[in-house]
């Protein structure tokens, strides 16, 4: 095909593919699926070759949150029966983040529900933050607390913060659509404050919330212009008790198309595998391995995921490695000298964890998570 042949070879360039290119990727049909994913993945071998980083997510605070994203099972009013709780005390969260270490992760993405943090919550995070670092030489860590004011990300950042991560989630014009207590403008503000002190940016996107293939190629561009070092890609949770609960519409094959096209657009950009893979992709999982080099280990924010071992089992089995921390990330012409070496990220009070509208919410898929941070019971690593 050529449009396939042209893509691999923009990518190969770093050059960005047109806004045609970018949605005849989302057209092509089932029968050309896995060419598609055969030419992704020769752009991703090129830049990441098999390595797949693992990250850990450690939910500071849950739920409680006065903001209304409709994907969110956080959300203000939400009715999901999620976990809710206050901050986790910095040992509480060392030992959190220590079972994803141990697990194999090399980066611990510390997140917290709410529209952003108080000066208060900063100084509670840097301890975390501090201790983490100190216990685990070499673990990344990346910050998701929400819209930033003035100078919180430069004291992150002194803290020790490598990355700081804030999704745009959806193209600017149906942003309104999702949120009406932020708008789109204020996360592009978020992830240029993170951007200017420093930070590794890592902004990303939850698909199958209603939008249009010209919607995800909105927000996938946007994001190539921002340039974050990470993209994570989420497709939504839907969760019984939120607007979007009933919202399943994503396919497997649809899910490997829209990884397809990240990969396109941000060739040389750390793409991670994120919320909702177990659900939506399924037993297809390993074929998405061959378009991201990056994927989540453990639980998410709010619901279990697929235990740790059959990721690993997973990774290995498709033909690739778990990226140790001794190696970068990033391509070379990607990373400054005095940069962490990975430069991604992605978690987001804001990950991806949506829930659903129209269809039948699906128990059976969704499980709450009732175990690690915030509970008593050990964690998912
Ligand atoms: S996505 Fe973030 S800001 Fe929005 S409701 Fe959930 S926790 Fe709150």
């Amino acid at each position: 095909m050529d449009l396939l042949k042209t893509l691999v070879d923009k990518g190969l360039r770093r050059e960005l593919p047109t806004r045609q290119e970018a949605l005849a990727v989302l057209a092509t049909s089932d029968d050309d699926l896995l060419d598609v994913v055969a030419a992704a993945g020769k752009v991703r071998r090129q830049w990441f070759g098999k390595r797949v980083k693992l990250n850990y997510l450690v939910n500071l605070k849950s739920g409680l949150c006065p903001e209304d994203c409709s994907y969110c099972s956080q959300r203000l009013g939400s009715e999901t029966g999620i976990l809710k709780y206050t901050w986790l005390k910095p040992d509480e969260a060392v030992a959190a983040a220590g079972a994803g270490v141990a697990g194999g992760a090399k980066r611990v993405c510390l997140v917290a529900s709410g529209r952003g943090p108080t000066d208060r919550d900063v100084d509670r995070v840097s301890q975390t933050i501090e201790a983490i670092k100190s216990k685990h030489e070499g673990v990344e860590v990346c910050a998701c607390l929400g819209l930033l004011s003035d100078g919180q990300a430069d004291r992150l950042r002194a803290a020790g913060a490598d990355a700081y991560n804030h999704n745009l989630n959806t193209s600017e014009a149906t942003y309104g659509d999702i949120c009406t207590t932020h708008d789109f403008s204020d996360r592009v503000s978020t992830v240029q404050q993170a951007q200017a002190a420093g930070l590794s940016a890592c902004s990303g996107l939850i698909a199958g919330m209603g939008e249009s293939d010209e919607d995800l190629v909105d927000v996938v561009f946007a994001l190539r212009e921002l340039d974050p070092d990470s993209v994570p890609v989420n497709f939504l949770i839907p969760f019984e008790g939120t607007p979007l609960g009933g919202e399943w519409t994503l396919t497997p094959q649809r899910c490997l198309r829209i990884l397809a096209m990240v990969r396109f657009v941000c060739p040389d950009v750390e793409v991670r595998l994120a919320a909702g893979r177990e659900i939506h992709l399924r037993t297809l999982q390993p074929l998405a391995l061959h378009l991201v080099n990056s994927i989540f280990l453990g639980d998410y924010l709010t619901s279990e995921g697929q235990a740790g071992k059959a990721d690993l089992e997973m990774i290995a089995d498709a033909g690739f490695e778990v990226e140790g921390t001794g190696t970068t990330t990033l391509p070379e012409h990607r990373t400054p000298a005095d940069s962490c070496g990975s430069h991604s990220g992605g978690c987001g009070p804001c990950g991806g964890e949506a829930n659903g509208g129209a269809a039948a919410a699906r128990t059976d898929l969704v499980a709450v998570r009732r175990r690690g941070a915030g509970t008593d019971l050990p964690p998912n690593a």
